[in-house]
């Protein structure tokens, strides 16, 4: 009996250690596999850095330059924490997240700005397989976590906006909600303090780092509540979590925040007595109210009034001039195809649809997956709202996808060799068109290093407080190397801003030159007289009420002349205009060449740049890229069925002289033809233009050097970019 005793202790004495050591080693498996997933996905996206540093035109002080038109706003607002000041209304990103991030980075490593803006998003975005592996780790599913993990870290659309050189604020977008849901899934399953406190402190950082993450918390707290309702009513752990987040929600300091959650979380923990269910249920009662006091629920109030009684932000509209609506130039936010879609949600079609499966399967064995939906809806209104969502639903799918595939193997089991021939064909279409994604996905960096060299050199030449005239695509890039001030950028680019730096480029040197100097002028005084609601609302009525115009046509008319008299000058004016702007002018001018009364084109206008593609021997025509052909004597232009007469070419020989020789083909020809000979940093052979593009002031300062002594002076002159000073 008393033997039997024994061995009965041992065996439990066994039985302990055993599971002590299972539990051990797959905490030390869960590690290991972050720790390769982790490295995998740093791998992958060095190698960019491996394709891009073979070309001497990506570099700029010793690194890579980014790749993203945007980062340069973050990096402009890092460069400017770092110096300690920025000027009064430049429009840095002072004290935003990703720049203040950066700032860090740089005061505690050892590493160049450059190098550290170039990597952040290599390693910041890889830290998408944590949360992913802890998910997998709840569920106790760590190798299908594995391949999730792999597969979200590097999945198409997930890679084009983290990959080396991205620098945007898309390098934590993803992780942080990944947290979120980690630890909403990780509440419910371990019902534990831990998670209970760290919950709302993620969502404040998220909400912080990103602010239009609103929504998508707001969408998390309220399925975690219905959750909540139908499967663990009687949680009160759950109640407390929901109280915690509404907190985390409120638009207040956020040290105010952290001293509420730990009074809280004190009390919960010292006074279980007195919380009761009832209790808690009363507290999140009144933590909803006190987010509506705090303001927190307006987003969302006003977003239903909008939608429902449609009543808000109507006001306005009418009294503005119709201007160009910004949305049909953008390509982004246009709805994409069905097969783009899963490629950039899971790399393939094929695995999207085991991705599907394995969803379904995992939300039946694990329903606390339910809580991932708001992200997977987020990531499906790419079906609507253009291609930038998808990579909200990657690491949901990648997810799904993994637990589709170790349901097969399990499944099949029985089979010999059912798992490696599963796994083999699971990798190919997962991270096998992934990868493949990668080697063929080659961005260039945002500016080549002559530009970057050209608007340095600006950077001593102009003053901070003086204003670079450019279009928006280089207003952050401009900003960032040159320091000065623009009219517009990436995030200030509606119809109405860029209305005056597409006239000034796309009309005539005096027309140009006088609108600039209003533009600016009007532009400083609007930061300043917030009185003054039609300069708020729209520069251009502003300038006409002050000049007793009633008609913005005459008004405009007005600035053809030299004698206009515009505001007095507070700063210089620079024209910046960069041989890559050629292809993108037609849209450029698209915003100035309208009728502001109806937002029509006026008159239809002809700017076509084009490579020769090839020559048909039997007529003699070359054929361009942009559809047109041209006779190989350069006398006429074929569109469709019509043959046009030209009036004269220019051929160039170097764009930085304006060394070009010119050849009258027709008196009555009404097209101008440009045969360019070097390589531009856009690549292009020819333009094709009518009188009207002819005359703008891109054409005669940028090819011709052609500028009115009187009005402009040159500054840089070079073949990829050419900076003009206003002397007035
Ligand atoms: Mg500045």
């Amino acid at each position: 009996m008393k033997k039997n005793q024994n061995s009965h202790k041992k065996t439990e004495f066994l039985k302990t250690n055993f599971f002590d050591r299972v539990q051990l080693s797959l905490k030390n498996e869960l590690f290991l596999y972050i720790a390769l997933a982790f490295i995998f996905s740093v791998l992958c996206r060095l190698y960019w850095v491996f394709w891009a540093s073979e070309f001497s035109e990506f570099y700029f002080n010793d690194e890579l330059m980014i790749i993203s038109n945007d980062g340069y706003a973050f990096a402009e607002g890092a460069r400017d924490m770092i110096a300690g000041f920025h000027q009064p209304n430049d429009l840095s990103y002072f004290g935003s997240s990703l720049s203040t991030l950066t700032y860090y980075l740089y005061k505690l490593t050892p590493f160049s700005f450059e190098t550290i803006i170039l990597y952040m998003s290599v390693f910041f975005s890889s830290l998408v397989v944590v949360p992913v592996m802890l998910i997998a780790y709840e569920y106790k599913m760590l190798k299908a976590g594995f391949l999730a993990a792999l597969l979200a870290s590097i999945a198409n659309s997930y890679y084009n906006r983290t990959m080396a050189g991205y620098y945007d604020t898309d390098m934590l977008a993803i992780v942080l909600p990944c947290f979120v849901l980690y630890f909403m899934i990780r509440l419910i399953i371990k019902k534990d303090k831990f998670s209970l406190i760290t919950l709302p402190f993620v969502m404040m950082f998220y909400l912080w780092y990103y602010p239009s993450s609103y929504t998508l918390n707001v969408a998390f707290v309220g399925l975690f509540l219905l959750y909540t309702l139908a499967f663990h009513r009687q949680e009160r752990i759950n109640y407390e979590a929901l109280s915690f987040m509404l907190i985390a929600l409120a638009p207040i300091a956020w040290f105010y925040q952290a001293a509420i959650l730990a009074l809280l979380f004190a009390f919960f923990n010292l006074t279980t007595r007195f919380f009761t269910l009832k209790a808690l249920i009363w507290l999140l009662i009144l933590s909803l109210v006190f987010l509506f006091l705090s303001g927190g629920l307006d987003p969302i109030l006003y977003q239903l009034n909008f939608y429902i009684f449609k009543s808000a932000a109507v006001g306005s509209v009418s009294e503005s001039f119709s201007y160009f609506n910004v949305n049909q130039t953008i390509q982004e936010v246009g709805s994409i195809d069905l097969s783009v879609f899963m490629q950039r949600i899971a790399a393939s079609e094929l695995a999207f649809i085991c991705a599907v499966l394995g969803l379904i399967l995992l939300i039946k064995d694990h329903k606390s997956f339910l809580l991932a939906l708001p992200m997977l809806a987020l990531g499906f209104l790419a079906l609507r709202g253009g291609l930038r969502f998808t990579i909200y639903a990657v690491p949901v799918m990648a997810l799904g996808f993994g637990y589709f595939v170790y349901f097969l193997v399990l499944k099949l089991a029985h089979f010999r060799l059912a798992k490696p021939i599963i796994l083999t064909f699971a990798l190919i279409i997962s991270l096998g068109f992934a990868l493949k994604h990668i080697y063929e996905y080659k961005a260039p960096s945002v500016f080549n290093a002559n530009e970057a060299r050209i608007l340095d050199r600006l950077k001593s030449i102009a003053s901070a407080e003086d204003y670079v005239l450019a279009w928006w695509d280089y207003g952050y890039p401009v900003r960032y190397y040159s320091d000065v001030k623009t009219l517009a950028d990436g995030g200030k680019h509606l119809g109405k801003d860029n209305f005056l730096p597409s006239y000034a480029l796309s009309f005539d040197q005096v027309s140009g030159a006088n609108l600039a100097r209003l533009g600016v002028e009007y532009t400083e005084k609007s930061f300043y007289d917030k009185n003054d609601s039609l300069l708020q609302a729209d520069l251009l009525k502003a300038m006409m009420r002050d000049y007793n115009a009633s008609e913005a046509s005459l008004f405009l008319h007005a600035l053809k002349y030299k004698n206009f008299k515009a505001n007095e000058k507070t700063r210089d004016i620079y024209f910046y205009l960069p041989a890559r702007m050629s292809p993108i002018f037609p849209t450029v001018a698209s915003f100035s060449h309208i009728d502001l009364q109806n937002g029509q084109i006026n008159d239809p206008f002809v700017f076509s740049t084009a490579l020769a593609l090839g020559k048909d021997e039997k007529t003699g025509f070359y054929y361009l890229s942009n559809g047109m052909f041209l006779s190989d004597d350069f006398t006429h232009i074929m569109l469709g069925e019509n043959a046009y007469a030209i009036k004269a070419v220019y051929e160039f020989d170097s764009i930085k002289d304006a060394s070009f020789k010119q050849r009258m083909i027709d008196e009555n020809g009404n097209f101008y033809v440009f045969y360019l000979k070097e390589s531009l940093s856009y690549p292009m052979q020819f333009i094709i233009m009518d009188k009207t593009m002819f005359d703008s002031l891109f054409v005669q300062l940028f090819f011709f050097n052609n500028y009115d002594k009187d009005l402009f002076e040159p500054v840089i002159l070079d073949k990829d970019a050419k900076i003009y000073k206003l002397k007035r």
